[in-house]
């Protein structure tokens, strides 16, 4: 069942709109009728972003009931402003680093400290639904996966010393949320999550995730053999119209919507962009590099050190809500993988090796 109410007179709010999923989301809600505002810590970046989103959009024009609000997730500063007149708010901002920081509270800080400021000034403003860009970083780490099918009642464990700090930061900013709702909310604002695994797909304009990093690693030959790294992966026009479906809902609040398809492995991914894109002067490695390599890479690389958990320890969840939601299939693996390697090459974060061999 679904809530209605009138696009045109419907203001949403989506914190981070400049960044990779978020301008996903910003444009399935254009594309869906509603007023939309975006924070951004710049508000400087409103042109850019209509230029960007426009050609994605159903009718261009409709980039111009974008609006922007700065406000930065460490600052209480702009978030009563930005939330104002608003009925909904998808919170997708929190940062996501290529590399651990040397603190974690460099994460779980802003992470959970900029979820509750949203949630606080939401519940003031009269907001009636926030649906939070959660993860499976909050569902399946620091956990043992061996023959599970993980379902929304999973909670990844902060204090395992397998879990990484953005994993904390998911885990501790979500747990946050439902207890801010517990103890706060009084009944008088509604709370959903979406919980992508690794988001590939198109990107919007320039906007790269650290999620697109394995895409670039590959066809950059970073790798002389390819990690059997495995994930359940996602394309974010499905985290977009999970989001998107989730907000009216009348079933979606109070549950966390797993939102991935079966988990694969890098080396899967791998022979994709081999078979596209190895013919065009790419140099795809799709060998399997031994774990004890990625293992030794890992004691100097940190991005390698960030995926060693994730070696041969297969992502299972059930999807069975995000299905619902969307009513039809979600997007496979060839096509999410393809289209973030397409944006890649359109903005010149990858190129052929080799001149093409006629
Ligand atoms: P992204 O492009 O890096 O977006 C992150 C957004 O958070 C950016 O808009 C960034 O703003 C904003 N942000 C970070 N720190 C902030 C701060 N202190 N104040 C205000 N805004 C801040 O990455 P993404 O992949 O789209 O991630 C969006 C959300 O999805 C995050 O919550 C992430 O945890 C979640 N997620 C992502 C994946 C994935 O595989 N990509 C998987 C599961 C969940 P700036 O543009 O100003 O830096």
């Amino acid at each position: 069942m679904t809530t209605h109410h009138d696009p045109a007179g419907t203001t949403v709010l989506v914190t981070g709109a400049t960044g990779f999923i978020a301008r996903h989301v910003v444009a399935q809600l254009l594309d869906a009728g509603y007023q939309v505002r975006g924070t951004a810590r710049r508000a400087s970046s409103l042109d850019q972003l209509q230029a960007d989103l426009a050609p994605h959009l159903a009718d261009p024009g409709s980039a111009e009931r974008l609006t922007i609000a700065a406000a930065d997730l460490t600052s209480d500063d702009g978030w009563a402003e930005a939330v104002a007149g608003c009925t909904y708010v998808h919170h997708v901002a929190s940062p996501i680093p290529a590399a651990p920081p040397e603190d974690p509270n460099d994460l779980i800080v802003p992470a959970r400290d900029g979820t509750l400021r949203v949630l606080r000034a939401a519940l003031d403003a009269g907001v009636s639904r926030v649906v939070l860009t959660s993860s499976l970083a909050a569902v399946l780490y620091g956990v043992d996966r061996t023959g599970k099918v993980f379902t929304e009642a999973d909670w990844s464990n902060p204090d395992d010393r397998r879990i990484g700090a953005y994993e904390q930061s998911k885990t501790i900013a979500e747990r946050a949320a439902w207890a801010f709702m517990e103890q706060d909310a009084g009944g008088r604002m509604e709370l959903t999550t979406v919980n992508p695994g690794l988001v590939l797909g198109p990107m919007y304009g320039d906007a790269m995730s650290t999620s697109h990093e394995a895409v670039k690693k590959l066809m950059d030959r970073d790798f002389p053999a390819c990690p059997d790294l495995t994930y359940a992966m996602v394309d974010a026009r499905d985290v977009a119209a999970t989001h998107v479906a989730a907000m009216t809902a009348a079933d979606a609040p109070g549950h966390r919507h797993l939102c991935a398809i079966d988990s694969h492995s890098l080396r899967d991914v791998a022979a994709i962009l081999a078979r596209e894109h190895n013919p065009k002067g790419y140099r795809v490695p799709t060998g399997k590099l031994p774990g004890w390599a990625l293992r030794l890479t890992a004691k100097f690389d940190k991005t390698a050190a960030l995926a060693v958990n994730d070696l041969g320890n297969p992502q299972r969840v059930d999807n069975t809500l995000v299905r619902n939601l969307l009513g039809r299939p979600m997007i496979d693996l060839d096509t999410m993988v393809l289209s973030a390697a397409a944006s890649l090459e359109q903005y010149g974060h990858v190129a052929p090796k080799r001149r093409r061999v006629a």
